[in-house]
């Protein structure tokens, strides 16, 4: 799934293909990706795209008082396309595309937003305020947002009794981060996951938030330039633990450990973050008894 630091690349690449452009036809291929019907997805032809901005995980394209507002969600993905094809995509169950941006001009430039797989989560809304989109108006505050400080943070997990991992990316408390950067920080912090958040002292709450913006924005910088179809690969080469299941901890060599969920699982190193202690697996105990 891509996170803030992908979203937020495809901001910049998009914003410089986009801005002062004027959409010619959004057609949506998979109709259960469009979450809303008022304003219809036709009034965006013939508006120009002014500002594209993120909000944690959401990409928003602004056109003339309307958003296009997208979550790509799980397996969703953008590819920018120099010549679509002229005749209209054809809907079905094995086409991965969601959803089809036309610009005016002669190239017939624009994107496809696609989704693989079956569970499909990619979700597309068209509103007059991005404040409209449920999803958008229930995040947390931002951690690239110039006011997030120490204090902002530890007051986001002072009283929380959840898991440190959990809470990290949950985007009501945090906006952008996701299961796969919430392990990175965690190995940077050298953190166990299982942590409850209200426990943290001062030094690791300060450890913890500096681990946060370094890691994001390293991976900011990776991605900045690369285009729509490179993040990706982009994404996976810089993981420390994430999806690194069985191989050597890049800091201490050893093996790095996965905990599964019932549809999600984290990574992390013991000798880094836990004291040498494989973290409960309830799956696998269960399977044990
Ligand atoms: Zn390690």
């Amino acid at each position: 799934m891509p996170e803030l630091p992908e979203v937020e690349a495809l901001t910049a690449f998009l914003s410089e293909r986009l801005t002062g452009r004027v959409i010619a036809e959004v057609r949506p291929v998979a109709i259960s990706a469009l979450k809303t019907y008022d304003p219809p997805v036709t009034a965006l032809a013939g508006l120009t795209v002014g500002a594209v901005v993120r909000h944690g995980k959401f990409l928003d394209i602004g056109a003339d008082g309307l958003h296009l507002v997208v979550h790509l969600a799980r397996a969703g993905w953008l590819r920018w396309r120099e010549h679509l094809p002229e005749e209209p995509p054809k809907p079905g169950g094995r086409n991965p595309l969601a959803l089809r941006v036309r610009l005016e001009g002669p190239d017939g430039d624009g994107f496809d937003l696609t989704e693989a797989g079956t569970k499909k989560g990619l979700a597309v809304y068209v509103v007059r305020d991005a404040e409209e989109v449920p999803g958008v108006a229930r995040l947390g505050p931002d951690p690239f947002d110039p006011d997030f400080d120490l204090a902002r943070f530890r007051s986001l997990l002072g009283g929380e009794r959840r898991r440190i991992k959990g809470v990290l990316r949950d985007q009501t408390v945090l906006a952008g981060v996701g299961n796969a950067y919430s392990d990175e920080v965690l190995h940077v912090a050298r953190m166990s996951p299982y942590k409850l958040a209200a426990d943290l002292s001062d030094e690791e709450s300060a450890r913890l938030f500096e681990a946060l913006g370094t890691t994001l924005r390293e991976a900011v910088e990776r991605s900045r330039g690369l285009a729509a179809g490179e993040l990706k690969a982009e994404k996976k080469l810089g993981m420390r633990v994430h999806g690194r299941t069985g191989q050597p901890c890049p800091v201490c060599g050893d093996t790095v450990r996965e905990v599964s969920f019932a549809d999600s699982s984290l990574q992390y190193c013991p000798t880094c973050q836990t004291g040498g202690k494989p973290l409960a697996d309830r799956r696998l105990s269960r399977l044990l008894k």
